[in-house]
């Protein structure tokens, strides 16, 4: 059971829904706090045996809004029948994040160079993007291929983005240790920048390091779909995250492994993107380079990373994370998925354009159309 407060509701209204639930036995209450990006939204869960508990004690506290009946299992991130006012999305260094927007996070795959850094770094203010993507650690296939330079780098990947106006960096961690060097180095950089913490595919169902992750309320994050699960068990990998504390992540959908899908690198599932926003209320990413994992393009001259994104964006995706590199013939890391910097302005306007196609034919389910195009 979920009991859902006004929003921005004070303290004093948890105070008497927890009070409420201590008479019910069994019955854990535990608040979680959604900060959106218009207005904070706290609802409380109660856990445990609810079956029997009533709605009513909890709707005539002044203050609440909505008590749910939960009936699935993603109880946090879950798009819940019957919720009003379903909150989507959060807001984290200036940027949001939500259905209503969409943010194209170009940048390396892995971090090799200062030069590349600041290259990538300074393409993306050109065309005033303030976001990226930026590997420090590499999970690698083969174990003698380039692992990433790690927490070495990080000084100059967070000066230089803070140099050009870059709010958040996506990067991925393997390991809960690299979220304490992350969150050491931004504050010896004078928080320069954000970070985002990306859960890579194969991290998917690390649950320890997704406890951690969830623990955590420093970074919003990134977690990326299995690419040999089920749907249902990668949105409830993002349920663990979110069950320990942490709601502000954003779904990724990067292609899943099959030979069918060749000559790209793994199927493209964006046709998921419209099930991810139905059954929850994260806004979603998609991954066209990972997905595809070449560069080439038909006659029509646009990649096609550019056509996946198309797909990934007119379904309604809030989210493009795509490789760049300044040479991709000498990148260590994904070279041949790689676009060059000249093709950044072209992806933004496409990215505009299908976007625009996307907003002028659906309505937000507030009645309002999705507005802010801000790639
Ligand atoms: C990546 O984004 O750098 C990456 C390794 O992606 P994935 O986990 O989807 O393979
Ligand atoms: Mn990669």
């Amino acid at each position: 059971m979920i009991v859902m407060l006004e929003p921005d509701s004070p303290q004093s209204v948890v105070a008497a829904v927890l009070q409420v639930a201590s008479q019910y036995k069994g019955v854990t209450p535990r608040p979680h706090v959604m900060e959106g990006s218009e207005y904070t939204v706290t609802e409380v869960y109660l856990l445990g045996p609810t079956a029997q508990v009533p709605t009513e004690p909890f709707e005539q506290i002044p203050g609440v809004r909505q008590v749910v009946r939960v009936s699935q299992k993603y109880r946090v991130i879950g798009r819940h029948k019957g919720q009003k006012m379903a909150t989507t999305g959060f807001e984290y260094n200036g940027v949001t994040f939500d259905e209503r927007s969409v943010q194209l996070f170009a940048g390396l795959c892995a971090v090799d160079t200062r030069e590349n850094v600041e290259s990538m770094m300074a393409a993306l203010e050109r065309c005033g993007i303030r976001t990226t993507r930026m590997g420090a650690y590499k999970p690698r296939t083969n174990p003698y291929e380039f692992q990433g330079l790690g927490a070495a780098c990080l000084p100059w990947v967070f000066e230089s983005a803070g140099k050009h106006g870059i709010k958040v960096v996506a990067m991925e961690v393997t390991h809960p240790r690299h979220i304490d060097e992350i969150r050491d180095a931004l504050e010896r950089s004078g928080n320069a920048t954000g970070v985002m913490l990306q859960v890579g595919t194969r991290n998917a169902q690390n649950f320890e390091l997704l406890k951690q992750i969830g623990q955590q309320r420093d970074f919003p994050v990134l977690f990326k779909r299995g690419m040999g699960i089920t749907l249902e068990e990668s949105l409830n990998a993002c349920e663990y995250i979110a069950s320990e504390g942490n709601p502000k992540i954003v779904f990724c959908l990067r292609g899943v492994k099959t030979h069918l899908g060749d000559p790209h690198r793994n199927m493209v599932d964006f046709a998921h993107v419209p099930v991810v926003r139905r059954l929850t209320r994260m806004p979603v990413c998609v991954d066209p380079s990972h997905a595809i994992g070449r560069a080439d393009a038909p006659p029509d001259g646009l990649p096609d990373i550019f056509h996946s994104i198309g797909q990934g964006l007119i379904a309604g995706a809030s989210m493009v994370l795509v490789d760049f590199h300044p040479h991709p013939e000498a990148a260590l890391c994904d070279g041949p998925q790689a676009l060059r910097l000249e093709q950044l302005a072209a992806l933004q306007r496409y990215t505009h354009i299908v976007r625009e196609a996307y907003v002028a034919v659906v309505k937000n389910g507030d009645g309002s159309a999705p507005t802010e195009v801000a790639a």
